[in-house]
């Protein structure tokens, strides 16, 4: 028959809503003749429920909540541990919607791995170190990857010398600074510090998220965002640019208001161009990502200096995101598109088994 893909998506997580949106538009999206699409809808509190093959075409989103008390324990069954090794009931290819700690930190894609099954984007080690800003930025630093002057503080170090950690900020970073949380995405727990006096309110809002957080020098910079997609053989999309309409592009405008405007392709210099693609393949092929990420830069205003800021493995992914919107103009349609990255993770799979 045809190809079982189980789309996974909700979870525990901030993003809870973005993931169903996105599945919504995704199962709409696919091609029904070819695959046969299996709802799988994790809960706000952490069940998995799998659904029936969706044939037809999703009228609206709820539909996907999948009720705890419909679902027969049979649904669910190639996710439980007595059939790990079961290949009756399992996809061949999982499509994991989801986003930040514990659906694009490699936690569910080792899942995947123990289930032997197939799955779309990053593996463990890529997803993890993506996800972990202190470890990516190292990764970055040992292939020479251009980026901002930053330094990592545990909150172990913190509490044993707050005054210490914040001269050594002082002079390894500077003002103005950004500080996040080293694990999260969605701009939750970063702020901006403009001044000495603002370090420590900053501090302990990151710490409120993360025991470890990053500090980071501030650029006056443009955002430009590429779409990264293959597995041994990669391609990068056209660029885009984001401009939002605040201090800086932080949680409120990425998801709450319609002030932040996506400009694809970025009005750029074709030298700068080339260099912000070629930067995005080095930091793909760096953090050892497959099937697909996002990599965002800065473009320094006052010289075009080019600096990576993060690789995002599980990139927005509804048809307004900036992800399928970056390849919908290098010629690539949003359907075509998760056709392409479903037959990504296939193959990944078959190389390695
Ligand atoms: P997240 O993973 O939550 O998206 P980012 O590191 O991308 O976190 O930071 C969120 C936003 O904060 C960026 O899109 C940018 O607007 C701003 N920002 C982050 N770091 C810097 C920096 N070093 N200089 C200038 N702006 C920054
Ligand atoms: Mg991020
Ligand atoms: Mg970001």
């Amino acid at each position: 028959g045809k190809p079982r893909v189980a789309i996974v998506y909700g979870g525990k997580s901030a993003e809870y809503e973005v993931s169903l949106q996105t599945a919504y538009s995704v199962i709409n999206a696919i091609n029904k003749e070819k695959y046969e699409v299996i709802p799988v809808h994790i809960t706000n509190a952490g069940r998995w429920l799998e659904g029936k093959p969706v044939a037809g075409h999703l009228e609206y989103k709820e539909q996907l909540l999948l009720d705890e008390n419909r679902v027969a324990t049979s649904s669910n069954e190639w996710l439980t541990p007595s059939t790990i090794t079961s290949a009756k009931s399992k996809p061949d290819v999982v499509f994991p919607l989801l986003h930040g700690p514990n659906g694009e930190d490699g936690t569910v894609q080792g899942l995947f791995e123990l289930l032997d099954v197939a799955y779309v984007g990053s593996g463990v080690s890529g997803s993890a170190v993506a996800m972990d800003k202190v470890l990516m930025k190292d990764i970055f630093k040992a292939h020479n990857i251009p980026q901002v002057t930053y330094m990592s503080v545990t909150k172990y170090e913190w509490h044993q010398d707050q005054h210490g950690v914040m001269d050594a900020i002082h002079s390894a970073i500077g003002f103005p600074c950004f500080v996040k949380p080293a694990n999260l995405g969605s701009s939750i727990g970063i702020s901006k510090s403009n001044h000495a006096d603002d370090l420590m309110k900053s501090m302990k809002l990151a710490f409120l998220y993360d025991e470890k957080v990053v500090i980071e020098a501030a650029v006056d910079a443009r955002e430009i965002e590429m779409g990264v997609i293959g597995n041994d053989a990669i391609e990068v999309s056209v660029a885009g640019e984001i401009i939002a309409d605040s201090s800086f592009y932080d949680y409120e405008a990425k998801y709450k208001d319609g002030h932040t405007s996506l400009i694809i392709p970025a009005k750029l210099a074709e030298k700068t161009l080339t260099e912000v693609q070629t930067l995005a393949m080095k930091a793909f092929k760096a953090l050892n990502c497959s099937g697909l990420s996002r990599v965002d830069c800065f473009v320094r205003k006052s010289d075009q200096k080019v600096f990576v800021n993060e690789v995002n493995t599980m990139p927005g992914f509804t048809p307004h995101s900036m992800f399928p919107l970056l390849w919908k103009n290098t010629g690539l349609e949003y359907s075509a598109l998760i056709d392409r990255l479903i037959r990504l993770g296939i193959e990944r799979h078959q190389e390695r088994s």
